[in-house]
């Protein structure tokens, strides 16, 4: 099929992820057709250096012909297998074994999912569940941060707090609650990173004290904001909002679906913390994009409370039908491997460094207010005045107009709305890969100008 004929059957008949459904029934697609390394081709043959690995998932780059290896002789021995009724497969056995070694803490129990989404809500599902067995049926608010991002199902698309994921869809639910982002660039009430902390922590003691906490179950966040524009926290956050829930008698649930598998450095953000969850929820990076597949780590106590307080034999009545999938496992097994033995984790963390001093350089830059990153994961403030930190104005599309010129310029990266562009390079990078990204997004920023 040609390119224009295949634009228009786009234009026809696919209604996109996250889109303006308006917007697209006008489109030109940009047909991404091979990837090799950090790099994509598109139908056109344009060469384009892929800063946001896929939808920050292609931790270790395209086209690895082990991952590829290690799907197809799973498919040929056994494409099928499930985990109902006392089934297994080795992959999904050796996988949940294997995740539960790199693991923090005591989180030694794996459920799949098929992603992100469903991560989230099967640790809601299975929360309400544990509250249930255990005698405290009023647990059941929820509370997440502004700006946060938990995916977009039904119930955990009221976890996220971004407008377009409510408008529209009745949400958030009312036992779903939000405290303020922490956002240290715009946080006009707390300026140090221990005052940031301590205002998070207090916001958090009181919203739990609003709602009663005998009605509080949990609360939900990201160890760095992604999709509501790479907002990273002062180190310490994540440790101390630990302990305000330990305090608070809440249970703490960590979403690592970005931030897993090496994205910031260590295998897990809350490594660096020394953080154990009761909940960490994984996706994009267990499989790097190879295969759809998502997991739910449990905490010991809290599956053993579950597994006591059930009375003998009672099901547990959730699942699907390709949770485990044992191509997807192999994947994982595969890319895990690739990360640890394969060198990927190490590099991303000497990459990252690189990366993180590199785009700094760009604080310079006439539209640039903040530049941050931790890892191979960054986000860049677009002002139009740096002393008052002002947002460019809508009406200049300043986020869509490079995006546009980075693709032009051989470059992708992700717009959040008019005034964060994100990054997240695949750990395979090289220095002179994120040489090129810099001279590129310089360029995308000076063509706007
Ligand atoms: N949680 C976080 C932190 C995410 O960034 C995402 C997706 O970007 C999700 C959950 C949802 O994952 P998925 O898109 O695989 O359903």
């Amino acid at each position: 099929m040609n390119i224009d004929a295949m634009r228009e059957k786009n234009r026809q008949h696919w209604i996109h992820p996250v889109s303006s459904w308006l917007d697209q029934e006008h489109s030109n697609a940009k047909l991404l057709s091979s990837g090799k390394g950090a790099w994509l081709r598109d139908a056109e043959g344009n060469d384009i250096l892929d800063g946001f690995s896929g939808l920050w998932c292609v931790n270790v780059g395209y086209g690895h012909e082990s991952i590829v290896q290690a799907a197809a002789e799973q498919m040929r021995r056994l494409p099928y297998a499930t985990g109902y009724f006392g089934y297994a497969s080795e992959p999904a056995v050796k996988l949940a074994a294997a995740l539960a070694d790199i693991a923090p803490g005591n989180l030694n129990k794996v459920f799949f999912t098929l992603g992100g989404s469903d991560a989230v809500d099967t640790v809601i599902r299975f929360i309400k569940l544990y509250f249930n067995v255990t005698g405290k049926p009023d647990k059941k608010h929820f509370i997440s941060l502004q700006r946060g991002y938990h995916g977009s199902s039904s119930t955990g698309s009221g976890l996220t707090a971004l407008p377009a994921f409510h408008n529209g869809f009745d949400l958030p639910l009312p036992s779903q609650h939000h405290i303020p982002s922490y956002y240290p660039y715009r946080n006009s009430d707390a300026q140090s990173d221990d005052e940031i902390i301590a205002l998070s922590v207090t916001q958090l003691k009181e919203k739990v004290s609003e709602l009663g906490p005998e009605n509080v179950a949990a609360f939900f966040c990201e160890p760095i904001q992604g999709s509501g524009g790479v907002i990273i926290p002062p180190v310490g956050w994540l440790a101390a909002m630990q302990r305000a829930c330990k305090e608070l008698g809440i249970l703490f649930v960590v979403d690592e679906v970005i931030t897993g598998f090496g994205r910031t450095g260590p295998m897990f953000a809350c490594d660096a913390e020394g953080v154990s969850p009761d909940f960490m929820t994984v996706a994009k990076g267990l499989t790097a994009g190879y295969a759809p597949m998502g997991a739910v780590f449990i905490a010991d106590h809290i599956y053993r409370a579950i597994a006591d307080g059930l009375p003998s034999g009672e099901l547990v009545g959730h699942g699907f039908t390709y949770s485990g999938h044992p191509v997807s496992a192999a994947i994982g097994l595969e890319v895990l491997r690739l990360y640890q033995e394969g060198g990927i984790l190490e590099n991303g963390r000497k990459v990252g460094e690189y990366f993180g001093n590199q785009l700094g350089k760009l604080i310079d830059h006439p539209l640039v207010g903040e530049v941050r990153s931790r890892g191979l994961l960054a986000g860049v403030e677009l002002v139009t005045n740096k002393a008052l930190k002002t947002k460019p104005d809508r009406s200049l599309k300043l986020g869509e107009k490079i995006l546009a010129a980075g693709y032009q310029n051989g470059l992708i990266f992700r717009a959040f709305g008019d005034d964060i562009i994100g990054f997240a390079p695949p750990l395979c990078c090289t220095p002179a890969e994120i040489d090129q990204l810099i001279v590129k997004f310089t360029k995308s920023l000076n063509d706007v100008l």
